[in-house]
């Protein structure tokens, strides 16, 4: 067990104490330094408190190696570029970014025509359908709602939309709801 004593007048102390129980320094591990060796008996609460009067706790090389490896984890993680989509998941990213366009243009055009148009809830349901008619550029949209009818009650709806698809827009051709 390492052996501890104040500084100022070699008075042997708990490495947790607050001050010398002798002559009262309040630091009475000043200008003293633990090695890596010295400071592995104590747990890092008595290691601080040690500190806090005054000490010093020299960190051995492998923790030194181990606190870099750490520090550097973190910052390739938090700066390294995320990986390259792959040709299928830009053509997934791609065909998700065209339908959910579509899926806005019919909904748009549907919430032309109810009566509380704020009231309208998509459902997202099974029933729904986007179908890309990809050699005229013809899309077909069907949609699956709630909304308030003109005496305010919620009621079920579906709405079937024919698109264009021209440029980046998407123009509605057809639409009925029932
Ligand atoms: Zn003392």
């Amino acid at each position: 067990m390492t052996k501890i004593y104040c500084t100022q007048c070699g008075q042997p102390l708990s490495i947790s104490a607050k001050q010398c129980t002798e002559c009262g320094n309040q630091y009475p591990f000043k200008t003293l330094t633990l090695n890596a060796k010295e400071s592995k008996p104590f747990d890092s609460k008595e290691l601080k408190a040690f500190q806090k009067a005054g000490g010093k706790v020299k960190t051995s090389w492998f923790q030194k190696i181990v606190t870099l490896g750490i520090i550097s984890l973190i910052l390739y993680l938090v700066f390294s570029p995320s990986t390259p989509l792959t040709p299928e998941e830009q053509a997934a990213e791609a065909k998700r970014l065209l339908e959910s366009s579509a899926r806005h243009a019919c909904q748009y055009q549907l919430e032309q025509r109810l009566y509380v148009p704020d009231s309208v809830e998509y459902l997202n349901d099974t029933l729904d359908r986007i179908v890309i008619d990809q050699g005229k550029n013809n899309w077909f949209v069907q949609l699956n709602y709630k909304s308030k009818n003109r005496m305010g009650v919620m009621l079920r709806g579906q709405v079937q939309c024919s698109l264009i698809h021209k440029g980046d827009k998407f123009i509605v051709t057809g639409i009925s709801s029932k």
